[in-house]
């Protein structure tokens, strides 16, 4: 394969396909989708027209960022992109995994940010006044909890 061997000659010290440039593939094809759906309904207004047209330069726009980043050759930039898109990314999965275990366990257990040094405390939801241990840096705080009420 002579094109391959081309290929790879091309890409050496480039910096190649990583997890962020996967997203912003992936997050590209949100507002293509979007475009096609505006271009159909341009026979209901010109308006759909520029919309459609926007967002395909937006989408447009992320493919080509995509590619720029794979391309280029500035490969510590683009890692430390990388990392900030990763740190953000498994922040954003702990936020999301943490709300849908507060309401999992919103029967059974309380979740209390300490005053102390913010670490989120699980507790057991018993109605009354608790004198609580933070375990991460030892604050002691008192709190009332209540018990479970649908609203
Ligand atoms: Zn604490």
């Amino acid at each position: 394969m002579k094109w391959m061997i081309k290929f790879r000659k091309f890409m050496e010290g480039r910096y190649g396909s990583d997890e962020l440039g996967k997203f912003l593939l992936f997050l590209a094809l949100i507002p293509m989708l979007l475009s096609t759906v505006c271009a159909l309904l341009v026979p209901f207004s010109k308006v759909f027209f520029f919309l459609a047209f926007a967002l395909w330069i937006i989408g447009v726009a992320s493919v080509v960022l995509s590619v720029c980043r794979a391309l280029s050759k500035k490969v510590h930039l683009r890692m430390a992109e990388n990392r900030k898109y990763l740190k953000l990314r498994t922040a954003f999965l702990n936020e999301c995994t943490g709300v849908f275990m507060r309401f999992k366990e919103r029967k059974t257990h309380v979740y209390k940010k300490c005053p102390h040094c913010k670490a989120i405390l699980r507790l057991p939801r018993k109605p009354g006044k608790h004198s609580v241990t933070c375990r991460g840096c030892g604050y002691r705080f008192r709190m009332t909890v209540r018990k479970w009420r649908f609203l």
